[in-house]
């Protein structure tokens, strides 16, 4: 395989922050090498449920939910690509009255910041999301211009994109060392081959400690598996329903659902499952989805599942990105563990990793979210509208 023999950046993964800071760098004029040990999209953004949205707690969250949103709408025509976005918002459905003060509060701080969001009570949310039961839900917090889309799309449009600017996009080639001369990233080994390079942006997921590690950082981020379902086409017993409804969510339990195709789309973080990078399907899951739905949406219980597959959350200390540049190595940039809802930020996180090696100010100021922040306690910014 040829491999250029020299570019200005190299990027670690071809997931969608790796795909991403790859079109928004070629788009700016750069030369880009993008390497991806698998295929595109084959890490954990295959995997994802699809939801994006600015309904976050916490203010950067809100802001690159907000600003990914912006983009995703106007993803056909930049970078142009088809990504079958719906919006007919996310609804969280709150059982306690601690979770419904929390929800009350990151909802006033998104309308502050210019997200249309509000507060429901259970029969306005069960309007708008009918399969949700009532029973129990003391309200929900509602952001109607969220929604879904679908990732292995982003992926390719934003490779396809990058491609056009001139990046080099490889699948199957492994990065599997990162050399240093007196501080500066002089090249990149792979397993197709050497490159030279003055830049590395680690957008290796789940795997970026690893990528972290050739250069001597440590980066706190843990994988746990989680697992979703796809149902059987509606059938005429779920005539009643609209063409969309919220991406709905039971906070306390995790449990969710939204329109997939001809089906619906459903899951839950289960929480028992150990850290590691065990993908094997959990053969209780169907069980336990049951038992969730059984409380919080009993219809779902009507629908056979038909496929459905299990993937990795790469999650930090405090639910939060670790976005930035490294201190002690020049020019090494990374993008990580996104928590379980890294999809949603793609497009932003893009932006701002080509500002941040280009030396501009990013249009979001993400100092916070630097890996020095587990260094002070202090520092560490818990995001809590979690799934
Ligand atoms: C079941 C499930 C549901 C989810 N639902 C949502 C959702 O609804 N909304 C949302 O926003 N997020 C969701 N997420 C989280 C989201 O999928 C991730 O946060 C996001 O995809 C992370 O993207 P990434 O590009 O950082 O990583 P990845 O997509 O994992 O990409 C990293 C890539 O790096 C490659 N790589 C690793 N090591 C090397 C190496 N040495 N050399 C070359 N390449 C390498 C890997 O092969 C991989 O393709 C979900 C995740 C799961 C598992």
């Amino acid at each position: 395989m040829q491999l250029p023999s020299r570019v200005d950046v190299v990027i670690v993964g071809g997931g969608v922050m790796g795909a991403s800071t790859a079109f928004h760098l070629a788009e700016a004029g750069l030369s880009v090498a993008l390497f991806e040990a698998n295929e595109l999209a084959s890490g954990s953004t295959s995997k994802a449920a699809g939801g994006v949205r600015a309904n976050f707690s916490d203010e950067l969250n809100i802001a690159l939910g907000a600003r990914s949103l912006d983009l995703f709408s106007r993803f056909l025509e930049r970078p142009g690509y088809e990504i079958d976005l719906h919006r007919p918002g996310y609804l969280f459905a709150l059982t306690n009255s601690d979770d419904v003060a929390r929800f009350e509060k990151s909802t006033e701080l998104q309308v502050r910041l210019g997200v249309e969001s509000r507060m429901l009570s259970a029969r306005e949310a069960s309007k708008i999301s009918p399969l949700l039961s009532e029973a129990g839900v003391l309200a929900c917090s509602f952001t109607p211009n969220d929604g879904h889309c679908t990732p292995e799309s982003v992926v390719l449009g934003y490779a396809r994109g990058a491609r056009k600017f001139g990046a080099v996009v490889k699948t199957g080639v492994r990065v599997n060392g990162i050399e240093v001369a007196d501080s500066e990233i002089t090249s990149v080994v792979t397993s197709e081959g050497r490159v030279e390079t003055g830049a590395v942006i680690n957008c290796a997921g789940a795997w970026s400690p690893e990528i972290a590690k050739m250069v001597g950082l440590d980066l706190p981020v843990t994988p746990y598996r989680r697992e979703l379902a796809i149902t059987e086409p509606l059938g005429e017993s779920f005539a009643d329903l609209p063409e969309q409804f919220p991406m709905t969510i039971d906070y306390s339990t995790s449990l969710y659902w939204h329109r997939e195709g001809k089906g619906l789309l459903m899951g839950f973080s289960d929480s028992s499952n150990p850290p590691g990078f065990e993908l094997k399907r959990d053969p209780l899951f169907a069980e336990k989805l049951g038992s969730l739905a059984e409380k919080r949406a009993p219809r779902l219980l009507d629908l056979g599942i038909q496929s459905g597959w299990s993937g990795l959350y790469e999650v930090t200390p405090d639910h939060n990105a670790i976005l930035g540049e490294y201190k002690t190595v020049s020019r090494f940039f990374y993008a990580t563990g996104f928590s379980g809802h890294g999809f949603l930020q793609g497009p932003a996180i893009g932006e701002i990793l080509r500002d941040l090696y280009l030396g501009r100010e990013p249009s979001i100021d993400v100092a916070a979210l630097s890996a020095e922040r587990f260094s002070k306690p202090d520092s560490l910014r818990p995001e809590l509208n979690i799934v």
